[in-house]
């Protein structure tokens, strides 16, 4: 049997026909449209080229960046998307497939981190947390084997624990969020202001953002970090930091066995593990009498999110069937 995984991203809406070992027999990409409308129909487009080379696709997993209401079903919010409030998606595609298929919708961080459950780096584990260090830090939590969605549909948010009293504005209206602190975006803040205050060290930074400092992005600054810049490594370094914080936060919870770190700013490897590594130590409770973590960087790659919404999807629909 297949599934069809949907990613919408940012820029491009992947698709993906899934068989049972999770494995991508048939992939298509189209850039993602402004209107909710506009997006449905992209989603049926990629079902009509799927089924023409496999007639039987039952299930659809959508992996949508927002917050997805507990019925899987309803975005009730997203910062990508304006209009995608309170927003029936399932209900759209199923209208418009006619009942040719049914449909899960589920929050991006948690279907990537669900691929890496099932086919990366968290393989194996038993209660895993993904943190996926991107434009924002996304978050995903698998406790005994299951996806964790609290009750509201709405846990995991994981880059909005707030880490600083009355800290740095955070883009969801709050203030002193994790996200603020370790991200792409907190790279650059640090490395911007690190250009700033010690000039006489940024040479190569400077170099790398045509002597802009508003110009300089997060991977400039990891050019420079392989390099073995120091003011690029010190970005890192504070980036780490509040990996390691955020992690030792979230022990305190759930006490996990693995932590998976994605997202594009992981590609530094041990640039950002070792401080993260090195932090997680120094702020875990009892950290001296205790097994600590595995931290690793993820292994299942760009289409984990599609592969990890059709998974979801096939279990929770044929559950349902059953
Ligand atoms: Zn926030």
């Amino acid at each position: 049997m297949y599934t069809l995984g949907i990613d919408i991203g940012g820029t491009k809406i992947a698709g993906a026909v899934c068989d049972e070992n999770d494995t991508i027999v048939s992939q298509w990409r189209v850039p993602t449209p402004t209107e909710p409308e506009e997006i449905n129909d992209c989603i049926v487009e990629i079902y009509e080229e799927a089924t023409k080379l496999h007639p039987e696709i039952p299930y659809i997993g959508i992996s949508a960046a927002g917050n997805v209401k507990a019925d899987r079903r309803t975005m009730s919010f997203s910062a990508n998307i304006a209009k995608w409030i309170d927003y029936p998606l399932a209900d759209r595609i199923e209208e418009l497939l006619q009942g040719r298929a049914k449909v899960v919708v589920e929050n991006d961080a948690n279907c990537a981190g669900w691929g890496e459950y099932i086919l990366g780096a968290g393989k194996g584990s038993k209660n895993m947390v993904m943190l996926t260090v991107g434009t924002g830090l996304g978050g995903a939590i698998v406790i005994n084997g299951e996806l964790y969605r609290g009750s509201f549909g709405m846990a995991a948010e994981l880059g909005h624990l707030p880490m600083v009293s009355d800290g740095d504005f955070c883009g969801c209206g709050l203030r002193g969020c994790a996200e603020r602190y370790t991200s792409g975006s907190a790279l650059e803040n640090f490395a911007r202001a690190g250009m700033r205050r010690m000039p006489q060290k940024a040479t190569r930074l400077l170099e790398l953002c045509g002597g802009d400092v508003n110009a300089l992005e997060g991977k400039m600054v990891s050019q420079a970090a392989a390099e073995g810049d120091e003011l690029a490594l010190y970005a890192f370094g504070k980036i780490g930091e509040w990996l390691g914080r955020t992690m030792a936060a979230i022990a305190a919870v759930l006490d996990p066995d693995v932590f998976v770190i994605g997202g594009g700013v992981v590609s530094v490897g041990n640039i950002l593990l070792d401080p993260a590594r090195y932090n997680y130590q120094r702020f875990l409770q009892a950290s001296a009498y205790r097994e600590h973590a595995q931290i690793l960087p993820a292994t299942a790659g760009g289409d984990a999110g599609m592969i990890g919404a059709a998974d979801l999807a096939r279990k929770e629909l044929s559950k349902e069937q059953a």
